[in-house]
Formats: structure tokens, sequence, C-alpha cells
């Protein structure tokens, strides 16, 4: 039976709703809109102040990489001060806000 691919939604989701349990973090999904600014991440926020944006990618698939646009985006909000990273899993978006210390 071929495994079922995990979804970038469903990451998405998995990181909401583990992140809205801390007090200390706002977090939000980004919907594209027309109004929106294209390329901007998936996920923006805020833990003790500093403001995040976390651009979500689907799991064990080499295929799902950031576009240019992308990369162009999150490094506008790192050089404006945010906190930025790419999370294929929930594990991923912890250490990106630095909630989780990396097993030696
Ligand atoms: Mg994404």
């Amino acid at each position: 039976m071929r495994r079922q691919a995990v979804l970038e939604k469903a990451i998405v989701t998995r990181i909401i709703k583990t992140l809205k349990i801390n007090p200390h973090v706002v977090v939000r999904k980004r919907h594209g809109t027309a109004m929106g600014m294209a390329g901007d991440p998936d996920l923006y926020g805020t833990i003790n102040g500093r403001h995040f944006e976390i651009e979500v990618k689907r799991p064990n698939d080499s295929s799902s990489q950031l576009t240019e646009l992308q990369t162009q985006r999150l490094m506008e909000w790192k050089a404006g001060g945010a906190i930025t990273g790419v999370a294929r899993s929930v594990g991923d978006a912890l250490l990106i806000l630095g909630l989780e210390k990396v097993s030696a």
C-alpha cells in the first residue's frame, strides 16, 4: 500500500495547535488573498514580543522547496528583525522559536 503524503495543510494545523497552548505565543495563519503580499510565509505571530514568520513545507518531499519569492520574503522579514524559518514538522517550528532544545 502506498504511503499517504502528509499535506502541508496538516502540518500547519498541527503547528498552530501546539503553539496555541503556549501563553507567550500568538500565532496566525496567513491567508493568501488578492490583498496579501505574494510569497509571504504561511504563519506569523509573536513570542514574548518577538515577531516571527514561518514558511511551512511538506515533510519528506524534496519537491516541496521554497520558491525564490518565498526565500526573498523570509530574508526581508529576517532583515527587519523577525525570527524566521522553514518548518516541515511541529518540532521544526519549536526549534525555530527556541522552544525545544536540540537533543544530543
Ligand atoms: Mg508553505
